[in-house]
């Protein structure tokens, strides 16, 4: 999967490259956004200068799966729109992960109907949860970092025996206090 399948085994350099490459890999997470509906905008306020994704090396949105790593569903699904997520995720290239953003992509939230697909992980693998309605942007970065970390412990997301995807499925904890980050500027006089 992705580069390691170029690399031999036996060769002595292959663990040190291997952290090598899950810095690179972690430090250019390109998501793809599947927003649609509110939470998509505290999605697009994680990408602005205030909490600056790009810091995380994760701002690099890619409206085309095939350019994508990171899949974050970001508001509720209706029936209608599942099919375009799975295919969406289909075509997302290996490794990737999937965040799912809100009690809407987790749960269908407060939309009890049958028209709202009652959490995305029915039927795509979701590795984090992010909870609240909507998530801070400073809770999605935490997302993002939770699946920075596992990049770094080389956790290539495994398969089941029958080759399906195994969901990582890491729940943030819904009263994780928020940090505004950056401070404030303070201009002297
Ligand atoms: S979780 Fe809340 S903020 Fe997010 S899409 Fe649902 S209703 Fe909107």
């Amino acid at each position: 999967m992705g580069i390691e399948a170029a690399l031999p085994t036996d060769w002595v350099l292959t663990t040190q490259l291997q952290r090598v490459i899950n810095w690179a890999r972690r430090s250019s997470l390109w998501p793809m956004p599947f927003a649609t509906a509110c939470c998509g905008i505290e999605l697009m306020a994680t990408a602005c200068s205030r909490y600056d994704l790009a810091r995380f090396g994760a701002e690099v949105m890619r409206f085309s799966p095939r350019q994508s790593d990171l899949l974050i569903v970001a508001g509720r699904i209706g029936i209608k729109m599942l099919p375009v997520l799975q295919r969406i995720y289909e075509q997302i290239t290996e490794p990737k992960w999937v965040i799912s953003m809100g009690a809407c992509a987790s749960t269908g939230g407060v939309f009890d109907t049958y028209a709202t697909v009652q959490g995305c992980d029915q039927f795509i693998p979701v590795d984090v949860y992010v909870p609240g309605c909507p998530p801070r942007p400073e809770q999605l970065i935490e997302g993002v970092m939770a699946i920075q970390r596992i990049v770094d412990q080389d956790r290539i997301p495994p398969r089941g025996p029958d080759g399906k995807r195994v969901p990582l499925g890491i729940a943030l904890q819904p009263g994780a206090a928020g940090v505004v980050r950056p401070v404030g500027l303070t201009v002297g006089a």
